[in-house]
């Protein structure tokens, strides 16, 4: 089969691999639509997860499922599903802990384009498919489903671990399409005020429609000043970090509360290491958090991302950009995720 692989830090391209073989609790899948990711560009272009060689990229789809195991039960031949980028071993101690996405190890249930190929290919294998594969409702167009796999599940994740309560001031910083679903789940959190910390004017734009009462332009001034100024110098009780680099955390530290609460979600691709001065740790007792995680995935989650669309509560739509058709754009959709035109939130490639 053919698909578009990082063949080795920093070069990506197509190749021919032997189609997957399908055990009996595995699908498999072919292409329906199809997302490149902003992590996709740091695995491949800055190496964040080490080197790999010939691995097919992509972990955001909605597919078909043409193969199902033996011991397979819910999932049919035919099904349009949603493969979550994070596909767990269900049965693993990590999951049984509360964690199936560290399943097998750190990271572990981060599959495609980590540790397997990925789902830029004619055709894709999904492990425990009746625990990670959903059904994709009548009425959610497959384009919008590939937006649940990973931009919704993670962008709401942020929301989650920073805990957003009813009436917290709450800053976003970063508002790709990562960020813009962390407005969106910090507005269904009950955030109160809703900074919302980026710079591409579409991104601005759908952040307001998403619920941001604030817009914070960081090429603009520090955003640390612009917070605090904005806040009467008392600083905001949440902080999700969907954007930025190592040194965000310090200006999330600085604009946060006693007791306040950061939840990162942005893969850190590049850098050393992660330096918080003393003074905005409170010098040590400031009840201060810090959080960050890889999405939960696996069906149910889906599920409930579908509910939120169906429901009418966030609109993962707005977010897609640009659109493809045909597997051979990919590589166009991954080049554009690369270079991040002013005008891109996040491209779809029908197959
Ligand atoms: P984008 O590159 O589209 O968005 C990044 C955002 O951060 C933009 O709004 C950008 O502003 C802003 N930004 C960049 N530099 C700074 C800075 N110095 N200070 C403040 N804001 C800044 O990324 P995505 O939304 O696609 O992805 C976000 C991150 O989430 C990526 O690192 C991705 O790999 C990661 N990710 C993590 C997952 C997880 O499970 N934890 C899963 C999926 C993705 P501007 O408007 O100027 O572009
Ligand atoms: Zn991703």
């Amino acid at each position: 089969m053919k698909g578009y692989a990082m063949l080795r830090i920093g070069e990506a391209g197509w190749i021919e691999k032997a189609e997957p073989v399908c055990g009996p609790l595995d699908a498999v899948c072919r292409p329906v639509a199809l997302a490149p990711c902003s992590s996709d560009i740091h695995t491949v272009y800055e190496g964040g997860v080490g080197e790999r060689h010939d691995m097919v990229l992509g972990h955001e789809a909605v597919g078909e499922v043409v193969e199902v195991g033996t011991s397979v039960r819910d999932i049919k031949v035919g099904d349009r599903v949603i493969i979550p980028a994070i596909t767990p071993d269900w049965s693993s101690i990590a999951a049984q802990d509360g964690y199936p996405m560290h399943s097998g190890g750190a990271l572990g249930g981060w599959k495609f384009s980590n540790t397997k190929d990925g789902v830029f290919a004619e055709f894709i294998h999904v492990n425990d498919a009746d625990a990670n594969l959903a059904v994709l409702p009548e009425g959610i167009p497959a384009e919008t489903g590939a937006m649940l796999s990973d931009m919704a599940t993670t962008g709401l994740h942020g929301a989650e671990l920073a805990q957003i309560r009813p009436g917290d001031t709450t800053v976003v910083i970063g508002i790709g399409p990562v960020g813009l679903m962390s407005v969106a789940g910090a507005a269904i959190l009950g955030a109160g005020r809703l900074f919302a910390v980026g710079s591409r004017p579409t991104c601005i734009e759908v952040a307001k429609q998403f619920g941001a009462t604030d817009i914070v332009n960081y090429r603009e001034g520090d955003i640390v000043e612009q917070i605090m100024e904005a806040t009467g110098g008392r600083g905001v009780d949440r902080v999700v970090v969907a954007g930025g680099d190592l040194g965000t955390f310090q200006q999330a530290f600085d604009v946060l509360k006693p007791g306040g609460r950061i939840g990162n979600v942005n893969y850190l691709g590049e850098g050393d290491a992660l330096r918080i001065s003393r003074e905005s740790f409170l010098v040590g007792m400031g009840h201060k958090h810090l959080v960050g995680g890889l999405t939960p995935g696996g069906r149910r989650r889906m599920e409930r991302m579908t509910e939120l669309v169906l429901a009418g509560r966030i609109h993962p739509e707005k977010m897609i950009t640009h659109r493809f058709t045909g597997l051979e754009h990919v590589e166009d959709g991954v080049e554009l995720m690369r270079q991040k035109p002013r005008d891109l939130i996040k491209p779809v490639i029908t197959v």
